[in-house]
């Protein structure tokens, strides 16, 4: 379903198209019709659906021209980039509608400037509820005129305790109101507030369709500090995607990636919110008609970008937010199409982060070595033949002509096309970044890996246990309990076994420290133990099972759950490494 068939004002419509949207997603065909209707609406669904528009359009088609001077519809969200995201898009909605003002309010951010924007009549207030309280105290924001509120993310908003605030508000919005709550689940705190603020709500429960993230393949690769436009260069030239997408966290990274690319003969360009609107429309052309193949883009930029077909997706940078995560994948695997997102990581913080999203994503992202000269090569020969054999273009008698003369001269036909093949090949092949072959990875990570000792400057005199210790590892590193091994508590201090080549992570991360409140500071542990051969041998024996048996680390973050296809692409490491001698 169009937008247009929905009955919204000519203004709404062209601003929708200039965002792009063309169909519209299933919570918004569901909410923005009762939504219009004035009616109170508990919406479930998905993240990345589209919830911001299905609240956001109605609340600018609604506000008329009596309600130029004061706040009629207040959205409350989690937290201030949320607000200040929410607020981006709904002034794009209100970009042809003179009456809407839009203002976002949250803390950390000066009170005096959200206070003039008040001022100015701002009549859609989207803001933290911690700072919209503020507001309302101070009379900054007065709630006589108020008849819409609206709750993006209850479920979110009460897990970070603004429960009193948000209470506190909905008593003091006048009763005559739509109250309005979306929420990706529906524990009982939510029931109770629907109860109690809202009046005979409409239920819309959207099905999560698994499509997004669940048909993308999601893979990783670790490359060394400063390399990662190589790796890219390397990727893009092994796969040969049509189409894909390539994300950056700055303007600045997409304007210099965007050079290195096009520099190096790739069908490269870039989209930031820098360009102006008439270039980024030729720029999304150019990569919806695949005149562009890769698309160099901040998440700002993409969002309600909807091309479909695009083969993989990139993370040049870790997003900064899990949410950018999944709608950065997203982009790719649409309608049903099996996608592929590639993240690149330097460092073990990134390796952390990473692990922190396929935790959040409740996602798989398995480990991929760097592609070897060999197996591009391989790669490209299988395209090429691809492409010959299914090549439909018509040899003319002048290119016989030429084969003839070749015969003439003692080069047959065979020897003629495979010179042609392999200029074209080593022509593709050329200038390729190389990386060296991964190590084999160690099995089990604590078997047979050397270890070190770190030191804690706490010990039995604070009363800690081995778990406070463990605890307060994991919650600083990131690292999982298992990767810690042997936990000694003397006196006045504590060694902690840990892998040797963690220990600069672990050192960078636990500095400083507290457990049980008390500052720690932690070191590498000089008064080494290393004759002390029965003590090594216990191998990272663990005092705890709290966090259950150790299982062998593995490449995969997350819920195994098939074989990936790449496995056929990419030969595993011990086949490619027996080839090659
Ligand atoms: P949610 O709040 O449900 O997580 P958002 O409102 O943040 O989702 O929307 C996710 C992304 O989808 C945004 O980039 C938004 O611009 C885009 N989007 C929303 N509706 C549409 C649509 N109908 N067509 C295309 N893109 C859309
Ligand atoms: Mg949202």
């Amino acid at each position: 379903m169009h937008f247009n068939e929905l009955n919204l004002s000519e203004e709404l419509i062209r601003a929708v198209d200039e965002l792009g949207f063309e169909e519209m997603t299933e919570i918004q065909q569901q909410s923005i019709p009762v939504l219009l209707q004035g009616h109170d609406v508990v919406g479930r669904s998905n993240t990345g659906t589209g919830k911001t528009a299905a609240f956001g359009i109605p609340a600018v088609e609604s506000i008329t021209e009596d309600e130029k001077r004061s706040a009629a519809v207040l959205i409350l969200c989690p937290t201030r980039e949320l607000a200040m995201q929410a607020c981006e898009e709904i002034r794009k909605f209100a970009k042809f509608k003179r009456s809407v003002k839009a203002c976002a309010v949250y803390g950390g951010a000066s009170m005096e400037r959200q206070i003039m924007e008040l001022k100015r009549g701002a009549n859609i207030v989207i803001g933290t509820p911690g700072r919209v309280m503020d507001h309302i105290r101070r009379r900054t924001l007065k709630l006589e005129g108020l008849r819409t509120v609206i709750l993006d993310e209850a479920d979110e908003m009460l897990n970070m305790g603004f429960r009193e605030d948000i209470e506190s508000i909905l008593s003091e919005v006048p009763e005559e109101r739509q109250t309005v709550l979306f929420s990706a689940t529906m524990p009982p705190e939510i029931m109770a507030l629907t109860e109690k603020y809202q009046s005979e709500p409409v239920h819309i429960k959207i099905k999560s369709s698994q499509k997004t993230v669940e048909l993308i393949q999601q893979f990783y690769f670790q490359v060394a500090m400063g390399r990662k436009t190589d790796a890219l260069k390397l990727l893009l030239a092994a796969y040969s995607p049509d189409s894909a997408m390539v994300f950056c966290n700055t303007k600045k990274m997409v304007d210099e990636l965007t050079e290195e690319l096009v520099k190096s003969g790739f069908r490269a360009a870039g989209i930031h919110g820098d360009l102006k609107q008439i270039q980024r429309t030729q720029v999304m052309n150019s990569f919806k008609n695949r005149t562009t193949a890769v698309l160099v883009a901040t998440d700002v930029a993409a969002r309600g970008i909807d091309v479909s077909g695009i083969d993989m997706v990139f993370n040049y940078d870790l997003p900064q937010d899990n949410e950018y995560y999944i709608h950065r994948i997203g982009r790719t695997g649409r309608a049903g199409l099996a996608g592929k997102a590639f993240t690149l990581i330097t460092g073990r913080k990134q390796l952390y982060a990473l692990k922190d999203i396929a935790r959040y994503t409740k996602a798989e992202i398995s480990e991929l070595p760097m592609p070897d000269k060999a197996y591009v090569a391989k790669l490209k020969t299988d395209a090429l033949v691809k492409e010959i054999a299914e090549m439909d273009e018509r040899p003319d008698a002048s290119a016989f002509a030429v084969l003839d003369k070749l015969a003439e001269n003692g080069i047959d036909y065979r020897e003629a096309a495979a010179r042609l093949i392999s200029a074209r090949l080593r022509s593709e092949l050329a200038g390729l970044p190389e990386f060296e072959m991964p190590k084999p990875l160690k099995k089990g990570k604590r078997n047979g890996a050397k270890t070190v000792r770190i030191d804690l400057n706490i010990g039995r005199n604070k009363r800690i246990a081995p778990n406070f210790i463990l605890g307060a590892l994991v919650d600083a590193t990131g690292m999982s309990g298992q990767d810690f091994g042997k936990i000694d508590i003397f006196d006045s201090h504590t060694t902690v076994e840990v892998p040797e080549d963690e220990t600069d992570f672990i050192l960078d991360s636990t500095n400083p420290m507290k457990i049980n409140g008390h500052p720690v500071e932690v070191k590498l542990y000089k008064g080494s133990d290393k004759n002390n051969k029965k003590d090594r041998d216990r191998d990272f024996e663990r005092p705890h099972s709290k966090h259950g048996k150790p299982d062998r680390r593995r490449a995969a973050f997350g819920n195994k759950k098939k074989t990936d296809m790449f496995g056929d692409y990419i030969p595993d490491r011990k086949k490619r490494m027996k080839k090659r001698h």
